[in-house]
């Protein structure tokens, strides 16, 4: 069974745990350099993503979360964790680092301006049958991605799910809906990972 951890620096920590545990893994959450190494995978959630930025540093874990994920271990950031996870932000604040892991670029708080939050179903590749529900929170949009990005999902013409290899950002959460489709993708990612280490 996979291990998977969810970043808790900040951010809607617990429903990513249930949201894992009901996909099938064993979910814990990563505070500290020592927790991430145990980890096959991690969630990087949704809240504010300059301060998930500030913690990181503070606490020791950029540099370590960097390395982890050049290193190819999957990764899942919804909205703040997908800020987080852009090689480049648009707009960043001032001190704002990423992780960086999917060569896109995004705009922070891009919904915001007409609607602060809003649902509305997305077409999402890789998850089977109807479509899921997109509750978007002050969410980024994906501005413009590499050639090695995929984009599994637009909303009102703008991209807002995404893959580069072992890394999965989108810019709503699925953590909030009680439908686990997209924890179980990125379980199985983990899984596909795990087999192919083992050969
Ligand atoms: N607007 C937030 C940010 O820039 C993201 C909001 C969210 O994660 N729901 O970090």
């Amino acid at each position: 069974v996979p291990v998977i951890g969810v970043l808790a620096l900040q951010g809607d920590v617990r429903e990513h745990l249930i949201a894992l545990a009901s996909a099938d893994a064993v979910a814990r959450p990563v505070r500290r350099p020592e927790e991430l190494a145990e980890v096959d995978g991690l969630v990087i959630p949704g809240g504010e993503s300059t301060t998930i930025s500030k913690l990181a540093v503070l606490f020791g874990l950029l540099e370590p979360l960097r390395a982890r994920v050049h290193a190819g271990m999957p990764v899942y950031g919804t909205c703040a964790g997908m800020i987080m996870l852009a090689d480049k932000i648009l707009d960043p604040r001032s001190g704002q680092e990423t992780i960086g892991g999917i060569n896109m670029i995004v705009r922070r708080n891009a919904f915001g301006r007409q609607n602060e939050s809003f649902e509305s179903a997305v077409d999402m590749k890789g998850v089977e049958g109807d479509p899921v529900e997109g509750v978007f929170i002050r969410a980024p949009w994906v501005e413009s991605v590499g050639a090695e990005t995929e984009v599994l999902a637009e909303h009102g013409g703008h991209i807002v799910a995404v893959r580069q290899g072992n890394a999965l950002a989108t810019s709503f959460h699925p953590e909030l809906t009680g439908d686990h489709r997209v924890h179980g993708l990125f379980v199985d990612m983990v899984r596909a990972e795990q087999g192919r280490r083992s050969l």
